[in-house]
């Protein structure tokens, strides 16, 4: 299947010809001219890439960088101003996976979509399908089901359900969740971990009727077994 582009790119011109490029090249390709409808679109679509301007009205594209990555960790390359350091600092910084100077070469541009189609996402882990019972979490498309029901969740439930399934049978406390899902560097409450478990009972366990997710008091949580 053709890897799935999004373009977000204000100056229709670079928008056309980068989709002419791209569509030539076999992917398929969206475009959004702004950054608050670039920003919905990757959230709501199931995109392999994103190519994001920085210089954007409304939402500028560290903006949407920095939306962005509090739910997905979908591949982005930002297009920057040829002398804007700082952009790429940042950009690189907020979780932009590449970067390309304006003007640049279609062949360089698409040497990095394939590098960074290769590499995918900051976090991407382990790839084949964890399951549980008839709930299938697939790392790859970064999608949740239960008995093929889909279930739609953020980027950091995804990442602590995700994390839960690998490490079954083995209790997590809730500094190692913080730790593997939210990163060392995490400065907040340790109930942040208490947050998310209850979301993600409310949005798998309460609806469908099973024991995902136990308590062990006084330790943290455990995914027991396989479901069945
Ligand atoms: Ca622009």
């Amino acid at each position: 299947m053709a890897a799935k582009i999004l373009i977000v790119e204000d100056e229709s011109g670079i928008a056309r010809f980068l989709e002419l490029e791209l569509t030539h090249e076999g992917y398929a390709v969206d475009k959004a001219a702004d950054g608050r409808t670039g920003l919905a679109m990757a959230l709501a679509g199931h995109y392999d890439l994103m190519l994001l301007d920085v210089m954007l009205p409304g939402l500028n594209g560290l903006e949407v960088l920095r939306r962005l990555r509090a739910e997905s960790a979908m591949p982005v390359i930002l297009l920057t101003a040829r002398d804007a350091v700082m952009d790429k600092v940042s950009g690189l910084d907020m979780g932009a996976n590449d970067y390309i100077t304006k003007p640049f070469s279609i062949e360089e541009l698409l040497a990095r979509i394939r590098a960074a189609l290769r590499a995918g996402g900051p976090e991407k882990r382990e790839e084949s399908a964890l399951t549980w019972g008839a709930l299938v979490l697939d790392p790859a498309r970064h999608t949740v089901a239960y008995d093929g029901e889909p279930i739609r969740l953020t980027y950091k439930e995804f990442s602590l359900l995700q994390t839960l399934l690998e490490a079954r049978d083995i209790v997590q406390t809730r500094e190692m969740l913080l730790e593997k899902v939210w990163g060392y560097d995490y400065v907040g409450e340790t109930n942040v971990v208490d947050v998310y478990i209850r979301y993600l009972r409310q949005k798998i366990d309460d609806p469908f009727h099973v024991k995902l997710i136990h308590t062990v008091r006084g330790m943290g949580y455990v995914i027991k077994g396989d479901g069945s």
